[in-house]
């Protein structure tokens, strides 16, 4: 748990709009170099986005387009393609099966 000042350090998911703990969010960066890339780490370069660890926001659903996409698009300001959903997807399903 992140704390500052004695409160907790929350960010909103883009995709469903909950407020939650940092700790229980992902965090998907767009590079200094234009890629979009699953920030393992929380402390990558770049435009950050945070989206629910625990949500049904990725894996099949993603990859079927019904999830919004949109949502995550506008909120890196960047285009992302089939691939990128692709890699996006099987990094944090593995990062969340270890
Ligand atoms: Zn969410």
């Amino acid at each position: 748990m992140n704390h500052r000042n004695g409160r907790i350090t929350t960010r909103t998911c883009v995709i469903c709009r909950e407020r939650r703990q940092r700790s229980d969010l992902l965090r998907i960066v767009r590079t200094p170099e234009g890629k979009i890339e699953f920030d393992r780490t929380g402390r990558m370069d770049g435009r950050g986005a945070y989206v629910c660890g625990d949500g049904d926001h990725w894996g099949a659903k993603l990859l079927d387009g019904r999830l919004d996409r949109g949502r995550l698009k506008n909120a890196l300001n960047i285009e992302i393609d089939d691939s990128t959903v692709m890699l996006l997807s099987e990094a944090i399903n593995s990062h969340i099966n270890e």
